[in-house]
């Protein structure tokens, strides 16, 4: 049965394109009824903190992407990876290499001056027992010199390189670490993975990877290397073009299933299909979709995106998540009944937001005490005139039961009794109410207010 595994180095950050290979491990392993799994590849003990872990686990959690089984950190295999390089040893497959740096070092330069980019250490056919007793060593593979090494891989079809291309790589240091290529090899290895899906950047790695799983007797896994995130102007995706973490998008006011939708359609395609639920994702999904070509990232369709999760939610938790970031704000005052508008709002809020830091600023106005703040629009709109005619439109809602219907009628017969247009009576009013000349209606606008506070926000507009 299919393990798929998510294996993010801790650098403090959970990269979108890192987001992306755990998204298609996730769908893949529950399209074919499987496993997923996270490693956490901390061997870089100076680069990988708590901390940075956390944000991973948090932000895997947020995208519901977690794991079936509890993270394996790479750090607390480390005797395992010995046994392994030990085995490979004893099999005759690596060996002891003796060489020291500065003897590297030279072989390096020659290498380059005669245009070799492959050293061979002259330890693969060399007696072990020439070396000084108690002299450091690494473990070099032992690799094939003849023929290629062949990888079919999933995403880019069959890839192959010349075995003659590739030195023996190190696989134990000789302060006992493994190198990262070993290391990654023992832990799928034994975590039982059957599908590696992950970055194009690893694809030269597959090769020496593969050579320790044929040097071991292993069966290797089925590779799948996905083409990376690139910006919209083709280049690799970096800070210049924007937000790249999972927790920027977040703070950006991104919903979680937007995101992993945006991600899901960059690099995979079913049909013209847009809009993708996690179900419907975990039924579509599989490796064929995943293209070839890099993908470019369009933060516009990713607001796109967003904005339809927006209207999709639960009208609930965007009031809580409008709540939360209107808490932040000094500006506000934020207590419960604040809140009831801001719910009662929502169902015409969430039909104009992309984001939910948009959803707050556009409820904002719900919270602020008088006196309102006023846009330089809206203060044009509170002409001596219309304050006056503010006054009447206050004394004329009084006089409803404040439901929407009674608003209704009792604006669209102060606008025939007073020889308006309702915009010209409208707009006034919601610069009143809102400080802005832009809202949602301003029937809804009116009860979500309730009486007493829209009736207090027109007459402070009017005084
Ligand atoms: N730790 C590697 C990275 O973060 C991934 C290794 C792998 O997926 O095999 O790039």
């Amino acid at each position: 049965t299919v393990r798929t595994r998510f294996a993010p180095s801790p650098t403090g950050l959970l990269h979108i394109g890192g987001a992306r290979t755990a998204l298609f491990n996730y769908l893949y392993a529950r399209h074919h009824g499987g496993t997923f799994l996270l490693r956490i590849e901390d061997t870089d003990r100076e680069r990988s903190t708590q901390q940075a872990v956390d944000v991973i686990l948090e932000g895997l959690a947020w995208l519901g992407l977690e794991a079936d089984e509890p993270p394996v950190f790479q750090s607390t295999r480390q005797a395992r990876h010995a046994e392994v390089a030990q085995e490979l040893l004893a099999k005759g497959r690596a060996y002891r290499c003796y060489l020291t740096a500065a003897e590297l070092e030279a072989m390096r330069e020659q290498a380059k001056a005669e245009g070799r980019g492959r050293i061979v250490s002259p330890w693969r056919d060399r007696d072990p027992a020439e070396a000084p007793p108690g002299a450091p060593f690494a473990i070099r593979l032992r690799a094939p010199r003849e023929g290629e090494t062949v990888v079919h891989d999933l995403v880019q079809g069959e890839v192959r390189v010349a075995n003659a291309e590739l030195d023996d790589m190190i696989i134990l240091r000789s302060d006992g670490t493994p190198t990262y290529q070993h290391a990654v090899v023992v832990d799928d290895h034994d975590m039982g993975i059957t599908h590696v899906i992950r970055g194009d950047d690893h694809l030269t790695n597959t090769f020496r990877q593969a050579q320790i799983y044929d040097a071991m007797g292993w069966e290797r896994p089925r590779f799948g290397h996905v083409p990376l995130i690139h910006g919209a102007d083709g280049a690799k995706l970096s800070k210049r073009h924007g937000a790249q973490s999972v927790t920027e998008f977040r703070e950006m006011g991104y919903l979680p299933e937007a995101l992993c939708n945006y991600l899901l359609r960059l690099g995979w395609g079913h049909g013209d299909v847009e809009i993708v639920s996690r179900e419907d994702a975990i039924r579509l999904f599989d490796i064929d979709g995943v293209g070839r070509a890099a993908s470019r990232m369009d933060y516009a369709k990713l607001q796109h995106v967003n904005g339809v999760w927006i209207r999709a939610a639960a009208d609930e938790r965007l009031t809580a998540e409008v709540l939360r970031l209107l808490a932040r704000r000094t500006d506000l005052a934020l207590g419960t009944d604040a809140a009831h508008r801001v719910a009662a709002l929502m169902p015409h809020l969430k039909e104009r937001a992309r984001t939910l830091v948009e959803l707050a600023d556009a409820a904002a106005f719900l919270a602020r005490p008088l006196p309102l703040p006023l846009e330089p629009k809206a203060a044009a709109l509170l002409s001596a005139e219309n304050r006056l005619m503010l006054r009447e439109v206050g004394a004329a809602l009084a006089d409803t039961d404040f439901s929407t219907a009674a608003i209704d009628a009792a604006l669209r017969a102060y606008a025939e009794r007073s020889g308006r247009k309702l915009g010209a009576v409208a707009q006034p009013l919601r610069a009143a109410l809102t400080g802005s000349t832009v809202s949602p209606g301003i029937d809804a606008v009116l009860t979500a207010l309730g009486r007493e506070e829209a009736l207090a926000r027109i007459a402070a507009a009017a005084a």
